[in-house]
């Protein structure tokens, strides 16, 4: 067996681990082995890659490869053991943008190459030269529009930037020209590469994905990031054909195709049209406007949430993303423990983008040991609650705001959201009277049967438990 038929039956096997990894992703139970699968899957990719490039370049060139390697895998393993659950998206989206940067790295170097080579001596038949010419394109493309897209996908995380949507003078036509300019560029540059050309495609999607994530709004976040994971698949997958690897082409097809799966279902979910969010916000008019008047809001004391527990039947909490920066999850189970214990029907209700992650909450929750059976979906739950006695919103905003369903006028309108005004009561744990993620004020907290329970939300839960 020669090295490269060994290479090749390395990578089939690493294609099935990463599609056994992406089936064990899917559900909490298999998760652990499915990140096992992954990494195996990873493990056997680099050591063939590595063998089956060792032919070809000298040895330097592979010390020179180590010691990337090794400075890499720290940096990973350094930055993954410090990140804080909810510091997750905010990484995800600057990896992301690594892997649209090596995409562009690599189409110029596989323009490059060819040029230095000569056509005469070039390894690639002259009939595919065409064609490898437009693989470059693609490749620095995508590449670029996943790299500018998932920076400012971080800024806007990380709340380095404001997440509120870039509203430009006809910014529809500027996607749409940005897009053409592609299309004729590519043509131009098929017919007749040169330098120029790669320059102008290189800036004309730099500013493409730039532009394209600053137009989202805070609210849809969520759909840009598993969005800009796909981008990321398909930039990967445009390298693979660049550099004549397989497996590279396969497992960006399995990322693009699986990102693009998840932005469908959380478009779904948030009832989104798919194509203008995917657009940069095509469509999405509804600027923020808050000079409305809410009115006066009422405050309450944990003793008195105490009291309105002990005479509850049924309590519905809904978790949201500061449950996760208070990392009020051990003190909430606890809670959810004592009242079960008095025979109150306690229940989670869990919004789909609830959190900074897909399924960000159910990890939580997991995590703390809460029982799976009493979490449950937002459309399992919407209906019970008005019949509920007690909901607590925990940590919980936008997820919960009656503005998504009453007011086509504000930003999150037609998102479905917990109806949790429809309960008796409706107790919200927070630090102050500041927005959530979309930065839209919350009407919800000013409805008369909701009281506000200021402070950080492990804090307050914690005091609950000591009155019980
Ligand atoms: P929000 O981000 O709307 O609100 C969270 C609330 O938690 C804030 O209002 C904040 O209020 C409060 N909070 C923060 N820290 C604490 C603390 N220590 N103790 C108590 N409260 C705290 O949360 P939701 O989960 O309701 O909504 C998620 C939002 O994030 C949506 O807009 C969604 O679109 C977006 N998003 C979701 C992603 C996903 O995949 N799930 C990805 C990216 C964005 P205060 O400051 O007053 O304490």
């Amino acid at each position: 067996m020669t090295a490269s038929t060994a290479a090749q039956a390395a990578y089939i096997v690493a294609a099935l681990l990463f599609i056994l990894s992406l089936a064990g992703l899917s559900r909490h139970e298999t998760s652990r082995s499915g990140v096992v699968f992954g990494i195996a899957g990873m493990a056997i990719a680099l050591a063939a890659t590595i063998g089956l490039a060792s032919r070809s370049i000298a040895a330097t060139g592979i010390a020179l490869l180590a010691v990337a390697m090794v400075i890499g895998a720290g940096i990973g393993l350094w930055r993954a053991r410090r990140v804080e659950m909810t510091g997750m998206p905010e990484l995800i989206a600057i990896l992301h943008s690594f892997v649209g940067l090596a995409a562009v790295l690599v189409g110029w170097n596989g323009y490059l190459d060819v040029e230095a080579r000569g056509s005469g001596q070039t390894e690639i038949a002259h009939d595919l030269l065409n064609i490898h010419h437009a693989e470059v394109f693609i490749g620095i493309f995508i590449g670029a529009v996943t790299f500018t897209g998932s920076i400012i996908a971080f800024l806007k995380l990380s709340a380095r930037i404001k997440s509120s949507p870039l509203m430009l003078p006809g910014r529809n036509y500027l996607n749409i020209g940005a897009l053409v300019a592609f299309v004729g560029l590519t043509t131009a540059f098929v017919a007749s590469p040169n330098v120029g050309l790669l320059v102008a495609v290189t800036a004309v999607a730099l500013a493409l994905g730039l532009h394209l994530v600053a137009s989202i709004g805070g609210g849809d976040m969520p759909v840009v990031v598993s969005m800009l994971n796909s981008y990321s698949g398909w930039a990967a997958a445009a390298s693979g054909f660049l550099l004549d690897n397989n497996l590279l082409i396969v497992t960006g097809a399995l990322v693009g195709s699986s990102g693009a799966y998840l932005s469908y279902i959380m478009c779904t979910a948030m009832n989104r049209s798919f194509l203008s969010v995917i657009a940069g916000g095509f469509g999405m008019e509804a600027a923020p406007s808050d000079d409305k008047e809410y009115g006066e809001y009422r405050e309450i004391k944990a003793e008195d949430t105490a009291e309105l527990l002990r005479g509850a039947t049924s309590v519905v909490i809904t978790p949201g993303y500061g449950m996760a920066v208070a990392q009020a999850q051990y003190p909430v189970a606890d809670l959810t423990r004592r009242l079960r214990e008095r025979g109150v029907e306690v229940r989670f209700g869990i919004h789909p983008v609830a959190g900074r992650l897909p399924g960000h909450m159910n990890v939580l929750l997991a995590e703390a040991k809460v029982p799976y059976d009493i979490v449950l979906e937002m459309d399992e739950i919407n209906d019970d609650l008005a019949a509920t006695t007690v909901v607590l919103v925990i940590g919980a905003n936008d997820t919960v705001n009656p503005a998504a369903a009453e007011d086509p006028s504000s930003p999150i309108a037609g998102m479905p959201v917990l109806r949790v005004w429809e309960a008796e009561n409706v107790v919200v744990f927070k630090r102050s009277m500041n927005t959530g993620y979309a930065g839209v004020q919350n009407p919800l907290f000013f409805r008369e049967n909701s009281q506000m329970l200021f402070g950080d939300a492990k804090e307050r839960v914690e005091d609950i438990l000591k009155v019980l």
